[in-house]
């Protein structure tokens, strides 16, 4: 039986349409599901009964079943779903002090091939469908008070899927009435994807996942950088048609004596003069996957006042969840 988060409005609509009844019908049933999160048919009491029983023979409510969860001290909670084929992936809740950030995945896995990054190391196995990402925001609502960011930071490059997660932000923002401003995607910046996505989405926030002042080491660790490297990723910041106010995100991922040198610091500052950006610090996050190590308190704290003294915004990014390998780069679910 189809799961009826896999129909899109416009399926939607011509299920309604085909059954006689007006279009309208079709937001009533999306307001259920999405904004009123009701799993049973019954209750979504301004249906007509013909749609009602047609639902029910037809389709199941079914949201990605959670099979293991990781709580840390702090509240940070990892989530592991398991998909319809079994594939696995992770979602992230970080409560926050104002709100709740929900961590998502776009790609069971990722293809991009990070140096420093776990997820990387098993490569991509498939790209999430939308009603999978969507299927992850649905579930941690049902966890969650108050107001909620969504941050496309778990486990894939979500501009390496761009159709399915352009269509998740659409329902995220206009079922799940989530404000575009709240959400933010992260991206080793796939740059002909990233036009995209602003050209439609003018008003979601961007991090882009740098990390290295230089080509060379950039393309060391971050393969992508051969086809997208940081001369081009500048060009385009400048062009970006960023709004007024508005910041572009540079994530920097902090490994000690790989790129936490004062010299690095003094380069990256230089790089992105005259950008609006603020730059996001994030002491790496050891694992046994990888042999990388996080730079010391006293050094991640000279490379960020240093940067500061150049007039720069800079934030250190401690990642919640240490401890249940829920941080940056952590995401690593096994594939079932
Ligand atoms: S850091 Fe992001 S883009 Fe790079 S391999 Fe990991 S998940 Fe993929």
């Amino acid at each position: 039986m189809r799961n009826i988060f896999s129909l899109n409005y416009r399926e939607a609509k011509s299920v309604v349409k085909g059954l006689g009844y007006p279009e309208f019908q079709a937001d009533n049933l999306f307001r259920w599901l999405y904004l009123k999160r009701v799993k049973n048919f019954d209750e979504m009491t301004d249906l007509p009964k013909g749609f009602r029983s047609f639902l029910w023979k037809n389709f199941k409510i079914s949201y990605p079943r959670i099979i293991e969860k990781f709580s840390a001290p702090d509240g940070t909670t990892k989530y592991l779903f398991e998909l319809e084929d079994r594939n696995k992936v992770e979602s992230v809740l970080i409560p926050e002090k104002k709100h709740m950030t929900f961590c998502i995945s776009s790609q069971v896995g990722c293809r991009m091939g990070c140096k420093f990054c776990a997820t990387a190391q098993s490569g991509l196995a498939r790209n999430l469908k939308f009603y999978e990402i969507t299927g992850q925001v649905l579930s941690l609502l049902e966890r969650a008070e108050g107001k909620v960011n969504i941050v496309f930071m778990g486990m894939g490059e979500p501009l390496d899927n761009i159709n399915e997660v352009e269509r998740s932000i659409e329902m995220i923002n206009k079922w799940m009435n989530i404000s575009l401003k709240r959400i933010t995607l992260s991206t080793v910046c796939l740059i002909d994807g990233l036009e995209r996505i602003l050209k439609k989405f003018p008003n979601i926030k961007i991090a882009i996942s740098l990390n290295f002042p230089e080509e060379k080491d950039r393309t060391k660790f971050m393969p992508i950088n051969r086809k997208y490297p940081i001369s081009l990723i500048i060009k385009k910041l400048k062009e970006l048609p960023i709004k007024r106010r508005e910041r572009v995100t540079i994530e920097y991922v902090l490994m000690d004596r790989i790129n936490d040198s004062l010299k690095d610091a003094e380069k990256l500052g230089k790089l992105l003069r005259g950008l609006r950006v603020k730059i996001n610090l994030i002491p790496y996050n050891e694992n046994e996957f990888l042999p990388w190590k996080r730079p010391s308190l006293k050094q991640v704290e000279a490379f960020a006042s240093f940067l500061r003294k150049m007039n720069y915004s800079v934030f250190i990014r401690f990642s919640k969840g240490n401890e249940i390998k829920a941080a940056c780069g952590q995401l690593r679910a096994k594939r079932g």
